[in-house]
């Protein structure tokens, strides 16, 4: 219980007032109402994630910062009469009894409202009126209404609601032409017939079904049709003003557009997909310009420390240990095992041939901990003591990733007591793993972890294996701390002015404040670090693309497919970059370059993440998050079309080379 009540705390503190949330009234009554009570009991444990959580008939309990804006929002205040309408766990309209006079609520699903109401009696809330219906008419007996909140997204403010506001009245709703996402407007009424609009930014609520709303099969309800919003200025045309296009990346001038970026001390590729071909040559392209012109001393990738290490002897001429075990040959394969990156492992060993050690560029893994091994071995060991609790870790590894926002997850990723008790063997297992492979790291020619080093990393290993067991925002931090860490002592290894080129996932190289995961979640990413260390010499670049093929498999484990990217979501800034009609650019979003547009990019849009699983079929859910683009990255690097890697399976080893060449190593 008590670590509940801690949990309620932090989340109250991070985030609710450590997102800007000011009003004392709003925090209180936060710190008092459990968000436990309002979720099923399997689920208590995300209760203070912020997130959305499933609560049945197909419904979620809104995101606990998404309460607090709305309610500080409406401006709800002491002895205020409030409207609700979309109740659905009940949660929002409890936080707002600990600080109105009266609270109204009104929810479409029977089964919800009785559930809503049984918490309301054990919880003794006794001010708040609560009915099952369609609250896009509101509820005209109880009108006037001092505040008015909608948990749901219609196409237009339903005019009733309108009407029954009190002068002086605030209503909160979603807005938004279709059905997923909306733009969050704030109503205040001003006179009788006089009323006053402002825009808070991007929000995605469930679909507000009624009269006034959409109608069950997301065609606009028969008496909503009014006039359509205005239309903004075009941003696809400014984007497309401000987009220098590019060749293919192969020829020489597509690397040379990012000669602006040689003073870097690290300069951040990333890719929005770990299966996406154009992504890889492009990054290749780069590094090899700024390696061979620009000094850049070694390329540190999102890999296993241990197999990058030994790519890294491959390239620099060095020989194998005999006992070297095969390098990436664990899920997910395509990653690394591909022809595009063979063709970058292929010229950093051509060009480090006959130089001496100092001159020679290296290849390194940024996951110290040797995270793929670890997950296999804890996979492989759960599938033979509890299967169950297998797929509960499977579900938790490949889809707990900073972008998720699919409440169903949640639910299918409870953890079993089974989960629990294997806990301590898992952890003890992934602890010898890292033990060994520290002692084969030091065993390196190349020595880079020096014995205090390897003695930290040995001492929070067991820590950091139980949190990343667990899932969640703090084995993301701990992560992309370390993978920063790696990163700086490998620029202190190769001297102090070394200069480097990473590669690794968008989620892992824009700036997590200016998106989602840091703004909602708390998360942080070695994009933010290395701008918090590095200021302007970090360059942070994005890559985004429209629609194509991409290489991912359906769950963790599971086999890589050649999926259909779907066309980019209308609401995201694919889509913008779509409308700009340039099939290859460069966007350089650095302060000063583009600065109108640059303002109109900055309010938050959708962007899309596609890992090493992509799940066409709950896109919008499990794939997109908001960002702010400018903030987010230095430069956004777009390609319209795009195609899947070329994997190399093991079974294909490469034409005309040695059948363990480069990757077998
Ligand atoms: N504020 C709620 C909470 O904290 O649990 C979450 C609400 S959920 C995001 C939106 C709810 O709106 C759903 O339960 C849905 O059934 C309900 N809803 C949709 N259209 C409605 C309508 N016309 N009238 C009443 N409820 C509606």
């Amino acid at each position: 219980m008590r670590d509940l009540e801690r949990a309620r705390e932090r989340m109250v503190e991070t985030h609710i007032a450590g997102r800007g949330v000011r009003d004392r009234a709003l925090l209180d009554a936060m710190r008092t109402v459990p968000r436990e009570r309002f979720v099923d009991a399997g689920m208590a444990e995300f209760a203070y994630e912020d997130s959305p959580l499933p609560i049945g008939a197909g419904q979620t309990i809104s995101q606990p910062y998404i309460v607090a804006l709305m309610i500080e929002a409406a401006g709800v205040a002491a002895g205020d009469r409030v409207l609700e309408v979309g109740a659905g766990s009940g949660y929002a309209a409890a936080v707002m009894s600990r600080i109105a006079g009266h609270v109204h609520a009104i929810e479409r699903h029977a089964s919800l409202t009785e559930a809503a109401q049984r918490r309301f009696d054990a919880l003794g809330y006794d001010n708040i009126e609560l009915r099952t219906g369609d609250g896009s008419r509101g509820w005209p007996e109880a009108a006037p209404f001092d505040a008015i909140l909608v948990a749901a997204g219609a196409p237009e403010p339903p005019r009733a609601l309108r009407e029954q506001l009190a002068i002086g009245g605030r209503l909160v709703v979603p807005v938004g032409e279709d059905a997923t996402g909306q733009r969050l407007r704030r109503i205040t009424r001003v006179g009788e017939d006089d009323y006053e609009e402002e825009d808070l930014g991007g929000v995605r609520f469930v679909p507000l079904i009624g009269e006034q709303g959409w109608a069950e099969d997301g065609s606009r309800a028969a008496s909503n049709h009014g006039a359509g919003q205005a239309r903004g200025r075009s941003l696809p045309q400014r984007i497309a003003e401000a987009a220098e296009p590019l060749p293919a990346p192969d020829a020489p001038a597509f690397a040379a557009a990012f000669d602006r970026f040689a003073d870097c001390r690290v300069v951040l590729l990333g890719e929005c997909s770990h299966g996406t071909s154009e992504f890889y040559r492009a990054r290749d392209a780069v590094t090899r310009r700024l390696v061979e012109q620009h000094g850049f001393r070694f390329v540190a990738v999102e890999a296993d420390w241990p197999d990058a290490a030994a790519v890294n002897r491959h390239v620099r001429h060095l020989s194998q240990p005999a006992d070297a075990a095969p390098v990436f040959r664990r899920f997910p394969t395509w990653m690394w095992r591909n022809a595009e990156a063979a063709a970058l492992v292929d010229w950093l060993r051509a060009r480090n041939r006959g130089r001496d050690a100092a001159r020679q560029a290296g290849f390194y893994g940024l996951d110290i901990y040797n995270m793929g091994a670890s997950i296999a071995a804890v996979l492989a060991y759960l599938d033979e003591v509890d299967p169950g609790s297998a797929e509960v870790a499977r579900e938790r590894y490949g889809c707990l990733t900073p972008w998720q926002n699919d409440p169903a997850t949640y639910g299918r990723a409870v953890l079993r007591e089974g989960y629990r008790k294997c806990e301590q063997a898992v952890v003890r297992q992934c602890r010898d793993l890292l033990q060994s492979r520290l002692q084969y790291a030091a065993a390196d020619g190349e020595r880079f972890l020096d014995a205090a080093q390897s003695a930290r990393l040995v001492a929070s290993a067991e820590r950091y294996y139980r949190v990343m067991y667990y899932g969640g925002a703090e084995s993301w931090n701990l992560r992309d701390t370390h993978m920063f860490e790696t990163l700086e002592h490998l620029l202190h290894a190769h001297g102090d002015d070394a200069k480097a080129v990473v590669w690794a996932h968008n989620s892992h190289i824009g700036d997590a404040r200016h998106t989602e995961m840091g703004a909602a979640r708390d998360e942080l990413n070695i994009g933010q670090l290395c701008r918090e260390r590095f200021g302007e010499a970090a360059a942070l670049i994005g890559f985004g693309t429209h629609a194509g093929t991409v290489a991912a498999a359906s769950h963790w484990g599971g086999d890589m497919q050649v999926k259909r990217v779907r066309p980019s979501h209308r609401d995201s800034v694919e889509r913008l970059c779509h409308d700009a009609g340039v099939p290859r650019c460069l966007l350089d979003l650095r302060a000063g370059r583009h600065e109108a547009l640059r303002r109109a990019l900055l309010p938050p849009r959708l962007e899309r993440f596609i890992g090493v699983i992509y799940r066409p079929e709950t896109e919008l859910q499990s794939h997109y998050a908001q960002v702010s683009l400018p903030q987010q990255f230095d430069a956004y690097v777009w390609f319209d079309e795009t195609r899947a890697v070329t994997a190399l399976g093991p079974q294909h080893p490469r034409p005309g080379a040695p059948e363990t060449f480069p990757f077998g190593v």
